[in-house]
């Protein structure tokens, strides 16, 4: 899933005005953040693997630190508690829930390949299976954060309007892109991207939202 983990943090807004949409989308990505980096440095491996399922030309051969239940568990822990003390205790539930969220979602989308805890038992739904069940489920979830994000903040000037505007829409033109565009070319090249890529629409996210204000 992509736009599907960005539609809860989005949503989060609304319970936590008080946090960044950066930290939200952080949290709710958590997994696809660590994920490029233990790819990156051996600890992880993913194959490519065109028509792997009808959506991902990848096979994620093994990833246990970044998306087993467990350890999203365990990182939900450890970051809901490093923004709660940072910010009010009643943040941890949300921040934690989002972290362990994405399994949730992943487990939904993915084959049988989400472990639960490291060597252990892998699961998935496979919705990925199909493109059009794919985009029937995230493209109303991404739609529906969205109008709840809106719904909880206003632009306070232009790049309150426009940079989050712009972000909205280039998440969803990236999402498309998966679908249409070919494979990585390697693996290198897909964790380089994923890292630049998941950087920027953090630090934008940040940008934009604090451009913004709780309604
Ligand atoms: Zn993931």
């Amino acid at each position: 899933m992509f736009i599907g983990h960005f539609a809860l943090g989005l949503a989060a807004k609304r319970v936590t005005p008080q946090v960044s949409l950066a930290v939200l989308f952080a949290a709710a990505q958590l997994a696809d953040v660590l994920w490029p980096i233990l790819v990156a440095i051996g600890i992880e491996q993913v194959r490519i693997d065109p028509g792997n399922t009808a959506v991902t030309p990848l096979d994620f051969v093994s990833y246990p630190y970044s998306h087993s239940l467990a350890l999203l568990i365990v990182w939900g822990i450890v970051f809901g508690w490093i923004v709660a003390v940072r910010s009010r205790r009643e943040v941890f539930a949300v921040i934690a829930g989002l972290v362990v969220s994405h399994w949730v979602l992943d487990y939904v989308t993915h084959r049988p390949d989400m472990p639960l805890y490291p060597d252990g038992p892998k699961l998935g739904l496979g919705l990925w299976n199909s493109r059009l069940g794919t985009m029937a489920v995230e493209v109303p979830m991404y739609l529906a954060g969205l109008s709840i994000y809106f719904s909880a903040t206003r632009p306070r000037d232009g790049v309150g309007r426009w940079a989050f505007a712009l972000l909205a829409a280039t998440l969803l033109i990236v999402y498309v892109g998966n679908f249409t565009g070919p494979p990585p070319p390697s693996v290198t090249a897909l964790w380089s991207v994923s890292i630049a890529g998941g950087a920027l629409f953090l630090a934008w996210s940040w940008w934009a939202d604090r451009h913004r204000d709780a309604i």
